[in-house]
């Protein structure tokens, strides 16, 4: 399945007359668009419905703008079921139809028909039955859903009710997160993970392969509150216009996670491409944790493409025939390998020779790395840690902290701390003279710059947050926020 471009509205009119039996589809339809005669016919002959032996024509109107896909099989249908007197014209007034169709004359879902739904203003739409939740989700037009198109004619003709719809039965989001309980040890890295997760400060984990790096990362979205109203709404949009299902009711509950491969190509991390206006991973990672494991495998042109969405939050692809926005607020989440043999927490430690480490570490651009606000190592862990009993605290425990600091932010007028701007997060935090002191002298000796300054005051703020500190910020706070912000090129314990 392809996902859809942006979709619009098409008005399918159906001419038959008395030349050669024949049917021919104009309007610039593409070849899958094409084949719908095939499928056409099959699906009304099967169903025992009318073929007309005559000249057939079908216009697909904005006949300039080209028609992909199958979802037109099931308008084309009803339109020579009008022409053909099967069903009268009033009866489909008002309405739109989406949907393939089987030989056998069975209503099949499209992909993307949440955006699809969107993009028609009528009274009412008709889609399969596994596309009525999603065509549901949106506020618009009544939903009706018919299995196949027999019994689509004998709704339309009012011989027989629509057909009842099965209520779902999978449970929305049925696999639950990763539990930070099952990680063993690792203070630091459980530490940068909660005050990620509570002021939605963009985390890099550099360590050596094998440290949990991963395991850490994927337990991220476990600690974020469930997505709200009009975010759930974003997220099924999204997915939507992917062509990825959507959990059975409609709306996703939980935060997404997603994790595409370090040969992901730019068109499939921020979306577009030749093939279609496709949401990328960082759309499909909106509302919840984009993770980008083994960063410094990944292209440094994919990840340049990365910066802009990060910074504004959304996403705008474009192709020719049209572009589409798409959302793109994301808590980023990445991990590295301190260098390209990744040794330098076994024994013996790194090979690498300076130059090459470097290197290495410079695949990663400046302006990217400044975007992680939280910049810790991970080492194995501790022997004694995978040896003790001791468990640590569980994901719910965490998760509630964590709301409470974003309960504080809202308050703020933000969803987290890493969105206030210098003026609020001064209101919010102002920081004591010692505070002030400790921070200027990092600013002096060339450790950090002017944005990583707002950056490091903003990770203060939601360490206060989280340790219950009433403001201004005290030289502990800033002390601890500096700490999880090592400079991967400096940090000596980094080899
Ligand atoms: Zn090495």
């Amino acid at each position: 399945m392809t996902a859809p471009p942006a979709p619009f509205p098409v008005r399918v009119e159906v001419h038959v007359d008395n030349g050669l039996p024949a049917f021919n589809v104009v309007g610039l339809p593409d070849a899958s668009c094409k084949e719908a005669r095939d499928r056409v016919r099959a699906a009304l002959v099967s169903s025992g419905l009318a073929w007309p032996s005559r000249r057939i024509t079908v216009n697909l109107a904005p006949t300039g703008v080209p028609k992909a896909g199958a979802v037109l099989d099931l308008p084309m249908a009803v339109g020579l079921l009008v022409a053909c007197g099967e069903v009268e014209p009033w009866a489909v007034e008002d309405l739109a139809f989406l949907g393939e169709l089987g030989l056998d004359g069975s209503v099949r879902p499209v992909p993307g028909a949440l955006p699809l739904v969107d993009a028609i203003e009528v009274a009412g739409v008709v889609v399969a039955p596994e596309n009525a939740v999603e065509a549901r989700l949106v506020d618009g037009p009544g939903v009706r859903s018919v299995p196949d198109l027999r019994h689509l004619a004998l709704a339309l003709r009012g011989e027989e009710p629509w057909p009842e719809e099965a209520a779902p039965d999978a449970p929305d989001d049925p696999v639950a997160d990763p539990d930070l309980v099952d990680v063993r040890g690792q203070r630091m890295a459980r530490f940068a993970l909660e005050v990620a997760a509570a002021g939605n400060h963009h985390l890099l984990l550099i360590g050596p392969p094998g440290a949990g790096k991963s395991m850490l990362a994927r337990r991220l979205p476990g600690l974020l509150p469930d997505l709200t109203g009009a975010q759930s709404l974003e997220v099924a949009r999204v997915r939507s216009a992917a062509g990825e299902s959507l959990p059975a009711g409609g709306r996703p509950r939980r935060p997404p996670w997603r994790s595409p491969h370090h040969g992901a190509s730019a068109p499939s991390l921020v979306g577009g491409g030749s093939a279609a206006m496709r949401p990328g991973e960082v759309s499909l990672a909106h509302g919840g944790v984009l993770f980008l494991d083994e960063l410094g495998e990944f292209a440094p042109k994919v990840l340049d493409a990365l910066r802009q969405p990060l910074e504004d939050g959304t996403v705008r692809v474009s192709r020719v025939d049209g572009s589409a926005e798409y959302p793109a607020r994301v808590l980023l989440v990445a991990a590295m390998n301190p260098c390209p043999c990744g040794g330098s927490g076994a024994p013996g430690g790194c090979r690498c020779p300076e130059h090459v480490r470097l290197r290495y570490l410079r695949r990663v651009s400046g302006p990217l790395l400044d975007r992680f606000d939280l910049r810790v190592e991970v080492d194995r862990p501790d022997p004694l840690d995978l040896l003790g009993d001791g468990i640590g605290e569980s994901s719910a425990a965490v998760a509630d902290r964590v709301a409470g600091v974003r309960r504080l932010a809202e308050r703020r007028g933000v969803a987290a701390n890493a969105d206030l701007d210098a003026p609020s997060l001064a209101d919010a935090g102002p920081l004591s003279a010692e505070a002030s002191r400790l921070l200027e002298a990092s600013l002096h000796a060339g450790r950090l710059s002017a944005r990583g300054l707002h950056r490091i005051r903003s990770v203060a703020l939601t360490i206060a947050d989280l340790t219950g500190r009433e403001p201004p910020l005290g030289p502990d706070v800033v002390d601890t926020a500096l700490g999880l912000r090592i400079d991967p090129f400096r940090t000596p314990g980094i080899r």
